[in-house]
């Protein structure tokens, strides 16, 4: 019997290329696309191990989880890392980069996370993109939970390494992502004897075997069911115009924000400058006394559907994420999530 999942027509070299060639304009690039054949981790992990070595000295911001995650991948590579962490409930600015770049000047390398669903903050990536352009070193940016919620621009603010992923905003799927990689990138990794090659992580191998080939040979069958996947999530983007699809969530965020203060009780939203607030997730802090995962907890039971998950770690107690991304960047979905939030408080 024939399934719909099942029994497909394998998916072409020249269909594969299209894809990327969908993604590069999505984000409005001239560099290199590769898609990645596994969720955002692998180019995060595979771009971090290519272009950093031992000779590299790396500033690490951390804004969130995720730059944790990176400075260790820094230092496992042999990197000297300084690490600049702003406290969750804000951004970093290119004045506190610049800073970094007087004080170590010989920093050559920047990993920065665009928005952070864990925590709800966005960086202005524009203006620290000029700063470290400026300062010639090569920048690295996570902007899986920011394409799609706001303008993600590689090559307008010299982002020379800039991985994303479709699960979120995108309303597309987890197991595949990308990465749009720059000449310089590339330069910096071929000339890196510590770069992974014939390795799952290996990017180079793309470039030299894919890219260089022309993309007429895939170096293994592709995940044929997230390609297809990921090619339609950028058809309905398409479709329904970038543009409205960032300002829905810029309309959800919005919402949210508004909302939680009117939930009283000493509710706030979490990062408290409304511009370094992530369209993609808005996050609250409860009062003190209220536990943020029983209350989650509680709004989940009445109905699971809705976009709400307690903060990670530590956080638990204190962060409510209201996850308005993808097909939940609706007010509808932001309305219910936060009357969902008040009856659990009532309750509770
Ligand atoms: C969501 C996210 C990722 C990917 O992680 P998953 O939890 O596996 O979806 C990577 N970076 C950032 C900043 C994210 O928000």
């Amino acid at each position: 019997m024939t399934h719909p999942l099942l029994d497909l027509a394998p998916l072409s070299a020249a269909h594969f290329a299209s894809i990327e060639d969908r993604v590069a304009r999505l984000l409005s690039t001239e560099q290199d696309v590769l898609i990645t054949q596994g969720e955002a981790l692998l180019p995060l992990e595979g771009a971090i191990r290519g272009a950093a070595g031992p000779g590299t000295t790396a500033l690490n911001v951390i804004t969130g989880p995720y730059g944790q995650t990176f400075g260790d991948w820094l230092r496992d590579c042999g990197a000297t890392v300084y690490d600049l962490a702003v406290p969750f409930h804000t951004a970093v600015t290119a004045a506190q980069i610049q800073e970094a770049f007087a004080e170590h000047p010989e920093i050559d390398f920047v990993s920065l996370v665009h928005a952070e669903a864990a925590t709800g903050n966005t960086n202005p990536v524009a203006e620290i993109g000029e700063a470290v352009r400026a300062h010639g070193a090569l920048f690295y940016l996570d902007a899986v939970a920011s394409i799609g919620a706001e303008p993600v621009l590689p090559d307008a603010w010299g982002v020379d390494l800039c991985v994303i992923g479709a699960q979120k905003a995108m309303g597309g799927p987890a197991g595949v992502s990308a990465v749009s990689v720059s000449a310089r990138a590339w330069a910096r990794m071929a000339a890196n004897p510590h770069a992974p090659r014939r390795s799952y992580l290996s990017l180079l191998d793309w470039k030299e075997r894919w890219i260089d080939g022309g993309r007429r040979a895939l170096l293994h069958a592709p995940a044929q069911l997230e390609m297809l996947a990921l090619e339609a999530c950028v058809v309905r983007i398409e479709e329904e115009g970038l543009d409205t699809v960032m300002s829905r969530h810029a309309a959800a965020a919005a919402a949210t924000r508004e909302g939680v203060l009117a939930l009283g009780a000493g509710f706030e939203p979490y990062v408290y400058e409304a511009s370094a607030a992530a369209p993609v997730a808005t996050t609250l802090r409860t009062p003190v006394g209220v536990d943020a995962s029983a209350v989650v907890a509680r709004a989940l039971a009445a109905d699971p559907s809705l976009p709400l998950a307690a903060g990670g770690g530590a956080l638990a107690k204190e962060m409510i994420r209201v996850n308005h991304y993808g097909p939940a960047a609706t007010l509808d979905s932001v309305q219910s999530s936060l009357s969902a939030l008040r009856a659990a408080l009532a309750e509770g």
